[in-house]
């Protein structure tokens, strides 16, 4: 297995990166980008942690590797990956990780996926995909996905657009390889993975043969453009000031594949065009299961920050508080709750592969991003105004004015201002800077959009059990 050293020293490899309309020569050096390599580097870190090190490994005849790419073929496999990305999450400051969960995510659904092909249309991708995964496992690699598509009009399928690349597509095929020609959007980690795994974004008809594609490439490939970006770039030093901000970062990018080459042995999907939307779908559902795992830091730091400030600001005995926080920790066990069923209760795929219960994962994944906005609004309003007006830590440790901080800002006696200053750093990082719109809009969008999770729902439903009941109760006899 690599060591973060390792890990970054890999990033200096070329990749055609730009931030600010800047290339950026060399990413491990760029301040902003530097900060996402730090902290995705945490996912090496805890494997070479003596405390974290049982649950990041995992051993396979004789051989250790990080246990992302463990395949699920159990329960337990599912809660301790579960298990692994939260800790992950909860040592990023409530920021996913990334870089190796995402990736993983689109191994297990193209290893489901390629058999499904290979049997239906007799390829040999599957053959492929397990040669990829054996690299990319016993390398130890950063994988980032690009499955959205920029898609134009929204009402409008990939031929019917103004042009046709608003959906990546194969423009030529050689002996050797495919030429794509495209941009994905918002792919998350890539100015800092090794490799990226390209997935269709939806299902493909007939004549749109060309967009049905899958592949993997490094990220330096030529042709490969990665557009960083900017939001929430003006990195802020202060850990005071910005607890999680400070230290945890991580970056989209527009994605564009000026005519990139892929080889054959890259190519894990090539106008088979019935399987796009089956792997897009797959891909999802277990990236969702990914998703509700990640959330669960976030959610409990929303509650802790709550219990911290009800009791520095001696609201303890107030109903309305009580209430909210009620509401904050029913939100926060749901989901807990939740994941732990998907987990439990898991279906079993092909190859023996695991799969966490679809219809529960995405209860689970509407509940958090439907539910987060007003949780947010909870915690500041116990929390107070002084979220967004308090004073910066250098006012703090100022000789002129640090004295007046100190006196006029205490809460509750017995707890110092510097800690209850710091409890409301974290809820405004929580809920009212940069950092939390970026996790407000991750809530909403990432992993599929609310929509998608509804769709999910209705579909995987046991509708005939609630519609037999129903009859049964109405007196309606079985054959109508
Ligand atoms: C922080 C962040 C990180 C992300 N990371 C990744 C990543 O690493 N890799 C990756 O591939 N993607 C990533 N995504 C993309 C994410 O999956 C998409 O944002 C999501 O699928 C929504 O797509 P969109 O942003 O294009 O919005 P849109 O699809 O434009 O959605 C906007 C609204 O339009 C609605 N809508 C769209 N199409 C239709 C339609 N045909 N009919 C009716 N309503 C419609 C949606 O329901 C929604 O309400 C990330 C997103 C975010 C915000």
């Amino acid at each position: 297995m690599r060591t973060s050293k390792q890990y970054i020293e890999s990033l200096r490899d070329g990749r055609e990166v730009y931030f600010k309309g800047q290339r950026v020569p060399d990413v491990t050096a760029h301040a902003e980008i530097r900060l996402a390599i730090d902290h995705a580097a945490i996912d090496f870190e805890m494997a070479e942690s003596k405390e974290h090190h049982a649950l990041a490994v995992y051993e396979e005849e004789g051989n250790e590797f990080s246990r992302y790419f463990k395949l699920p073929r159990t329960s337990e496999d599912l809660l301790l990956r579960s298990q692994l990305i939260q800790t992950a999450t909860a040592l990023g400051g409530t920021l996913v990780v990334l870089i190796k969960e995402i990736g993983s995510d689109a191994l297990f659904a193209l290893h489901l996926v390629a058999h499904a092909i290979d049997q239906h249309k007799g390829t040999a991708y599957l053959d492929r995909v397990r040669k990829f995964y054996e690299s990319v496992r016993s390398h130890d690699l950063a994988l980032s996905v690009a499955q959205t598509d920029v898609k134009g009009d929204r009402s409008k399928s990939p031929l019917e657009q103004e042009h046709p690349d608003f959906y990546l597509r194969i423009v030529r095929e050689t002996p050797d390889g495919i030429i794509v020609r495209g941009a994905k959007a918002h792919t998350s980690v890539s100015v800092n993975s090794n490799e990226v795994i390209v997935l269709p974004t939806r299902a493909m008809k007939a004549d749109e043969a060309a967009y049905a594609v899958a592949f993997a490439i490094p990220l330096n490939t030529k042709g490969l453009k990665l557009i960083a970006s900017s939001y929430g770039a003006h990195h802020q030093d202060s850990n005071f000031d910005f607890p999680l901000a400070s230290k945890h970062r991580m970056i989209e990018t527009l994605t564009v594949f000026d005519d990139v080459f892929v080889p054959n042995e890259r190519v894990f999907l090539q106008g088979e065009w019935e399987f796009a939307g089956e792997l897009a779908k797959t891909f999802v559902e277990f990236h969702r299961f990914t998703a509700i795992s990640y959330k669960l830091p976030l959610v409990d730091a929303l509650v802790g920050s709550a219990l911290l400030m009800m009791e520095y600001n001696g609201l303890e005995r107030a109903k309305h508080v009580q209430e909210k926080l009620a509401r904050l920790i029913s939100y926060a066990e749901t989901l807990r709750a939740l994941v732990r069923l998907a987990a439990l209760d898991c279906e079993s795929g092909a190859l023996g592969i695991a799969l966490p219960r679809t219809l529960i994962v995405n209860m689970a994944k509407l509940h958090f991003a439907t539910n987060f906005h007003q949780m947010l609004a909870y915690v500041q309003d116990i929390a107070g105004g002084l979220v967004v007006t308090g004073p910066s830590e250098a006012d703090f440790e100022s000789p002129d004015v640090g004295k007046y901080i100190r006196k006029y800002l205490g809460g509750r006696a017995g707890v110092t201002v510097d800690d209850r200053l710091k409890a409301i750093n974290l809820v405004k990082e929580l809920t009212a800077t940069d950092f939390s719109g970026y996790q407000a809009v991750l809530a909403i969008h990432a992993e599929g959009s609310i929509e998608a999770e509804k769709l999910a729902m209705v579909r995987e439903h046991d509708s005939l059990r609630c519609k037999q009941l129903a009859k049964q109760l109405a007196g309606i006899a079985d054959a109508h």
